[in-house]
């Protein structure tokens, strides 16, 4: 009997529903996360649609700029998207969740040898985006009336060509800016890819979306942080502890050399090499780094 009630739970479970983009940069990210959070999808050919396995989970594969209109619907439940994006298509959608990967900035370039002093310089001029509403918003806010020239693709291209005095586009290494003789001179926003959230999810709904959520953050936590092992002697405890209070405070473990002592701890990745410069100039000895695979706070 009781077996029965586990398979049809089982086997009845709902599906959470979530939209990734189909092709292009957000792709390979949004896949390899749901990977390395237990989830496997298979992504062959042209299929619109997935189920994954090691979570009740069913992948629509969809165009960016579909995805924020999809959720706000409730067709899917969630969607993984480009910030810029979401503000382009769907400004009152909230950011569940950033994501730490695709980063980029939305920023207005110009030819490199413009004198260009401050935006004023944009008074009248022709700028040429995809993205109209977070400029139309800039130019907005600093009393700028510049003309946006719509395109939807090789933006960059358009002051050569005579199509616009500057553009604003995406900029992620800056190499496309640099190879067509133009220079950034204002960041409008910064965009990694977010998750969002459908509104009015049903309980069950609900449950899934926090459990895939909690699964999302461990492994974005465990990707901020490296556990770091060293060795010192006995009088530097206190101040490696100073410089390495880890998550509530580090391992310390003795040696079977008298006087020394093993610590561990973690460090966070964007203050890295100042700790481990400092570990190293306050006498740790033997240190190893080795990367997190899921932390859980
Ligand atoms: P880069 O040469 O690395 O600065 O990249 C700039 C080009 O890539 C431009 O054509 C951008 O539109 C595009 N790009 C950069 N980052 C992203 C991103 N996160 N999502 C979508 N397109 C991007």
């Amino acid at each position: 009997m009781s077996g029965g009630i586990f398979f049809n739970r089982y086997f009845m479970q709902q599906k959470l529903k979530i939209a990734i983009q189909k092709s292009g940069r957000l792709n390979e990210g949004s896949l390899k996360l749901l990977k390395d959070c237990g989830i496997s999808v298979e992504n062959g050919g042209d299929k619109l649609k997935a189920t994954a396995s090691g979570f009740p989970l069913e992948v629509l594969f969809l165009r960016n700029s579909d995805i924020p209109q999809y959720v706000e619907d409730g067709v899917v439940n969630l969607g993984i998207i480009g910030e810029n994006i979401l503000f382009e298509a769907k400004p009152s959608i909230d950011v569940k969740q950033r994501l730490g990967f695709s980063r980029c900035r939305l920023s207005l370039a110009v030819p490199k040898d413009i004198d260009f002093m401050d935006v004023n310089w944009l008074n009248g001029r022709k700028i040429a985006t995809s993205y109209p509403v977070a400029l139309e918003a800039f130019l907005k806010s600093k009393g700028l009336q510049s003309e946006i020239h719509l395109i939807s693709g090789s933006v960059e291209i358009a002051p050569a060509i005579g199509l616009s005095d500057a553009i604003c586009d995406l900029v992620s290494s800056g190499n496309t800016l640099f190879s067509n003789g133009l220079k950034e001179v204002e960041v409008l926003l910064k965009s990694e890819a977010v998750l969002i959230q459908s509104k009015n999810l049903d309980d069950e709904m609900k449950e899934l979306s926090d459990k895939l959520l909690f699964r999302m953050q461990s492994v974005l936590n465990a990707r901020n942080f490296k556990y770091v092992l060293l060795n010192c002697r006995e009088d530097k405890l206190s101040i490696m502890k100073q410089i390495l209070p880890g998550m509530k405070s580090p391992s310390i473990l003795p040696l079977a050399d008298k006087g020394w002592y093993s610590m561990h701890s973690v460090v966070r990745e964007d203050d890295f090499w100042n700790v481990i410069d400092a570990l190293k100039a306050n006498g740790a000895e033997g240190i190893l780094i080795v990367p997190i695979e899921k932390m859980i706070f």
